[in-house]
């Protein structure tokens, strides 16, 4: 066991056990036990967090690897790791701790001595280590340095209420278009509601949101559950919202064929269709799939290669040929 747990916020007891409600599972812990995530644990009536301080890895990339295509295109981001899942998925729970020890001060030196200006939160899910992401957050707003999570979504209202004003950015993953048979069989999470919810919170929090969908031939590629979550994303967030649509990496719960090119690129008219007005592909596709356009005059004005920024056609945040404004985020 990690010899070095910090009291986690985000819970109260009832009884002898501790209600967690930091995300959605609300678990309910008995005293030596812990929750869901297997990383917050029930010691001596306290909360504590095992994932505190532990920064597994840190990697220097574009934030285009998050993926955000809105959000300082072509900035290099310090990417930073640490332990934990709440849903049974990817890397799956665990309570092994693994990683250095890190403050939040230390990443924020790290991320002023190569002079970057973004800290992207990603790999694992980063409400697992809430505690440390928090602290981070609030320490990297005194430097204006911008904090991005790559979140599944889960997080209650009470967590993003806590977090949200130091935030800057969120990419929220969707795995099979929230379809809730999918999350109940292979992610061992009740329902996909939660994070709808989250995405309202965002919202209400000013803080910007991309979305991705990992389609899975079969499993996760339902049409009538990806125009629920098309359509709700155009009537409750905003039709500007990227939209990313990913092939599904293989892990330990589900083994897949790669979904073919035009599986992608029907999702991604599809999607156009219903009103989106910012949908992309990753992987082996068409440069127009992962390009920016103007959405006025059509003209390109983000052109990516691989996901990487190629070339840059703006005038701040507007189409330098028409004047049209894009939902862009821009130094
Ligand atoms: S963060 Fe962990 S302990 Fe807390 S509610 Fe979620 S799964 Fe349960």
């Amino acid at each position: 066991m990690n010899n070095y747990m910090e009291e986690a916020l985000l819970w109260s007891r009832e009884g002898k056990k501790i209600r967690c409600f930091l995300c959605a599972y609300n678990c309910l812990i008995a005293e030596g036990e812990s929750g869901v995530c297997k990383v917050r644990v029930n010691e001596k009536g306290s909360l504590k967090s095992k994932s505190y301080g532990k920064v597994i890895g840190t990697k220097i990339n574009n934030i285009e690897k998050m993926p955000l295509y809105h959000f300082f295109p072509g900035a290099q981001a310090l990417f930073i790791k640490s332990n934990g899942n709440n849903f049974d998925w990817d890397e799956g729970r665990t309570d092994k701790i693994k990683g250095d020890p890190a403050t939040p001060e230390d990443v924020v030196k790290m991320v002023n001595k190569k002079k970057i200006r973004i800290i992207a939160l990603s790999g694992n899910e980063p409400t697992m280590f809430f505690e440390f992401a928090y602290k981070l957050a609030r320490v990297a707003k005194r430097y204006n340095i911008k904090t991005v999570l790559s979140t599944n979504g889960y997080i209650t209202s009470e967590g993003i209420k806590k977090i949200g004003k130091y935030l800057d950015a969120v990419n929220v993953k969707f795995v099979g278009s929230g379809d809730n048979e999918l999350y109940k069989k292979y992610l061992d999470a009740p329902d996909s509601s939660p994070i709808f919810h989250a995405l309202k919170n965002f919202k209400k929090h000013r803080v910007f949101i991309e979305i991705t969908n990992t389609i899975i031939p079969h499993y996760g590629d339902n049409e009538d559950a990806y125009r629920r979550l098309t359509d709700w994303v155009v009537n409750n967030l905003d039709s500007s919202v990227p939209f990313h649509l990913m092939d599904f990496k293989p892990n330990d719960k589900l083994r897949s064929v790669p979904v073919p090119a035009k599986t992608l690129e029907h999702f991604a008219n599809e999607a156009q269709r219903v009103g989106l007005r910012f949908p992309y592909i990753h992987g082996e596709v068409e440069p127009e799939y992962e390009t920016t356009f103007c959405y006025n005059c059509m003209q390109p004005m983000i052109v990516r290669d691989h996901g990487l920024v190629s070339k840059i056609s703006l005038e701040k945040d507007r189409c330098p040929g028409c004047g049209f404004k894009l939902n862009l985020v821009l130094e």
